[in-house]
């Protein structure tokens, strides 16, 4: 009989908890706890003591807790302090009858179950106490086991109650979490129905588009994507479910406002998954619309924005430089070439610029350089593309030539307007400069070809004496002799080990330790003395002796290692440069890999650093070969990075680890750089990526101590080291722990 106890009874909060919604997290704080267990209490309500006594012996024989009340006042007092599961209620009673209790336990809206035992047995009673929520009616004298039954029915009625109860608040409770959780998520999140239309977005998304409650649902999709083209092939593989996932970057519209019609749109990742359902009759499972999250990536796209001007745009004229000019000049050889039309190439050097810089310093021949480019620039037809893209050097591209003539006179003009003398301060300063013209399609048909020989004919009016202009002769082509010569003279160098290579420590600022060593080539040339890269390797790179060279460079750092380890010396890391002709050598792998195992390749790790551009030309190529290196344990850097074009996407599906500031803005850091200067935005973008970073080309403690700052600790650069012999680096190293 005890197992008719079996009723759990509710805490006396619980009620008020029901009424004052939960903070979401309370959750998983554990707010919400099962009732305590043990026996169900009974409170019994009678004036009559024989009677009270009676029942509550028989009720706690079966294993119930008994509480007793002589009058109804005492039975309210019960009621607020032991909380009773149950009340057996009499009715007749002196002072407050059990109607009156009833009323009052009904106002208090407290859930106890009620049975009335009494001897007022009149319909007009029972009807009045079942309407005020007393469950059952028995007439007095009772039989003992129809009260029982009665209280067992109760009871579980109550508890039945009681779970529907918890469970609609743990439901309400999971889903408030589940909102908290969505709303409070950095990014956007929505849910399409199968016509592409907003069935739910979460507040991100409405503040995010400037959008509030209730104005996107129902709303479609594509009305809020920028350019709805963009996402209609994803929408279309959420829609059948071809593809799981799809992620792309698009921008989406914000909403317009009174003095805005038309906001610049938010640029975001997205990505929209298919959500399936069974079909009718528990089938197949079928799309039932699309789930989707928008990041936004407006930082992200600012700093490569930012790179991106960089990296077509010189500094200091903020005109276009080599990588834009190239660029351009491409797209107009093209154009020539299906019109049939001409263009012409101006090389412009200034005459004895180092003069200006020597005498009146640096910082006035900048300024000097700005205004020339600003005369220049004013000068030139509209469509026409003026380039600085070096010291004193710059290129003008002439598209859509009539007469080869009309290149000369455009020259003549540029001659004639720096004619006027320059006011730096207080001094007077006169610009000559010297032009050389190339035409396409007369003197070359690829950008390379152009530039080289306009740099010829400049180089003709330097030697004739400056301050005019030239239009290229094959005659001129002395430098095409000397890249023949250069030729044989570095397969003898090969061959007769003229080359050795030297090695530049890099360091770790924070504390000072080694991390590795570059690799870096010179030239011992029998005739001109020690030679560095830039006079060799333009050449090597031109008639692809750039690869037996490259391959060279390779063994030798594996040979040198070797004579390291002999004196018991481990360079951590050594980096090697790659050329992009090295590496898209089909047997360029497997030499690596033969390298690898012939010497062991755990003591010393080894980094391979490649330029920017390898990645623009040829990038799945390029790409599958790196992840091959990767796969090898090799690790890759992108040297010089800054200079070419890598978007940030593009960096990130390759096994790149580290990249390489290049050393012309380490050169530009000084007491005056700002925190919006490129090197923070490589520094906080790289760090976005989790990639490596070292800068190069460290002269000043300045520079170090700004790198230092903006959280780039690993460097390269004079005020380390130099570039060192074997000799010496192995002594570094030697002191180096
Ligand atoms: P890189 O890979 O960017 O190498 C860094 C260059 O910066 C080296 O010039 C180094 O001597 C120089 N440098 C280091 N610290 C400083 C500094 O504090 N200030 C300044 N102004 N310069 C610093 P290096 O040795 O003349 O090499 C020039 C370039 O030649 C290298 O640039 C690399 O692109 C290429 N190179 C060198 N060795 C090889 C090689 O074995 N193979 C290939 N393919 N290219 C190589
Ligand atoms: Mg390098
Ligand atoms: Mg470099």
């Amino acid at each position: 009989m005890t197992s008719r106890s079996a009723g759990g009874r509710r805490s006396a909060g619980e009620g008020a908890r029901n009424r004052d919604p939960l903070h979401p997290l309370q959750l998983l704080r554990g707010a919400v706890s099962p009732p305590p267990a043990g026996p169900a209490r009974i409170l019994v309500v009678d004036d009559d003591a024989r009677f009270r006594q009676s029942l509550t012996a028989m009720l706690e024989m079966v294993g119930y807790h008994c509480l007793a009340a002589g009058s109804g006042a005492e039975a309210l007092r019960l009621l607020e302090e032991e909380t009773p599961d149950l009340v057996l209620l009499d009715l007749l009673m002196p002072g407050m009858d059990g109607h009156q209790v009833l009323e009052r336990v009904r106002r208090l809206g407290r859930d106890v179950g009620i049975i009335i035992i009494s001897v007022d047995t009149s319909w007009d009673s029972v009807k009045r106490t079942l309407r005020r929520g007393a469950e059952n009616f028995i007439r007095k004298p009772y039989a003992p086991d129809e009260v029982l039954a009665a209280i067992e029915t109760c009871l579980q009625k109550r508890e039945r109650r009681r779970q529907n109860r918890r469970m609609l608040q743990q439901r309400q409770i999971s889903e408030q979490l589940h909102r908290f959780l969505v709303n409070h998520s950095p990014d956007c999140i929505f849910i399409l129905d199968t016509a592409r239309r907003f069935r739910f977005v979460n507040d991100k998304m409405l503040s995010l588009l400037g959008y509030r409650e209730g104005e996107l649902v129902g709303r479609a999709f594509a009305e809020l994507v920028a350019d709805p083209a963009s996402v209609s092939c994803a929408l279309a593989d959420g829609a059948s479910g071809t593809r799981k996932r799809v992620t792309l970057e698009v921008e989406l519209k914000r909403r317009s406002t009174a003095g805005c019609d038309c906001p610049d749109p938010v640029p975001v990742e997205l990505t929209l998954m298919a959500v399936t359902c069974r079909g009718a009759g528990g089938g197949e499972r079928v799309s039932c619309g699309v789930y989707g999250v928008a990041r936004d990536i407006t930082e992200r796209k600012k700093a490569e924005a930012l790179i991106t001007f960089q990296a077509h745009h010189d500094q200091l004229t903020g005109l276009p430089n080599r990588v834009l000019l190239n660029d351009r000049l491409d797209l107009a050889i093209r154009q020539a070439q299906r019109d049939g039309g001409r263009l012409a190439v101006l090389f412009v050097d200034l005459d004895r610029f180092k003069m200006v810089n020597d005498t009146l310093g640096h910082a006035q021949g900048d300024l000097l350089l700005q205004a020339v480019a600003r005369r220049i620039a004013n000068c030139i037809r509209r469509g026409d593309t003026l380039s600085r893209i070096g010291g004193d050097e710059f290129v003008l591209l002439v598209p859509r030539l009539k007469l080869q003539r009309d290149a000369a006179r455009c020259a003549a003009s540029i001659l004639e307007i720096l004619r006027a003398p320059f006011m730096l301060g207080v001094h007077e300063v006169f610009v000559r400069a010297s032009i050389g013209i190339s035409v396409y399609p007369d003197h070359g048909r690829t950008p390379e070809e152009l530039l080289r020989h306009a740099d010829m004919a400049m180089y003709a009016v330097k030697e004739k004496g400056r301050d005019n202009v030239a239009v290229y002769r094959p005659q001129m082509d002395r430098k095409y002799i000397r890249r023949l010569a250069m030729e044989s003279e570095i397969r003898n160098g090969l061959a007769n080990n003229e080359f050795v290579l030297e090695y530049q420590p890099q360091v770790n600022m924070a504390d000072g330790s080694l991390r590795g060593l570059e690799a870096l080539i010179r030239w011992d040339h029998p005739g001109r003395g020690r030679l560095l890269p830039s006079d060799f390797i333009p050449w090597a790179e031109e008639n692809g002796l750039i690869v037996p060279l490259g391959n060279w460079v390779l063994e030798q750092v594996f040979v040198d290692i070797r004579r390291w380890k002999r004196h018991g010396i481990h360079p951590p890391l050594v980096a090697v440069n790659i050329s992009s002709l090295q590496l898209r050598q089909p047997g360029f792998l497997g030499f690596l890999v033969d390298l690898l195992e012939e010497h062991d390749p755990d003591t010393t790790r080894m980094e391979l650093e490649i330029t920017e551009n390898i990645i623009m030309h040829d990038a799945s190529g390029t790409i599958r070969r790196l992840n091959q290196l990767a796969d090898m344990g090799v690790r890759v850097a992108i040297d010089d990075f800054g200079t070419g074009y890598s978007s940030l996407s593009s960096l990130q599906r390759l096994p790149v680890t580290t990249l390489k500031i290049d050393q012309s803005f380490i050169g530009r850091i000084g007491p005056a750089s700002s925190e919006d200067s490129i090197v923070s935005a490589i520094v906080a973008m790289a760090g976005s990526l989790g990639l490596g970073l070292i800068a190069e080309g460290v002269e000043r403690e300045l520079q170090a101590r700004y790198l230092g700052r903006i959280g780039c600790h690993l460097a390269q650069g004079y005020l380390f080291a130099g570039p060192l012999s074997h000799e010496a680096a192995g002594r570094y190293l030697g002191g180096c722990h």
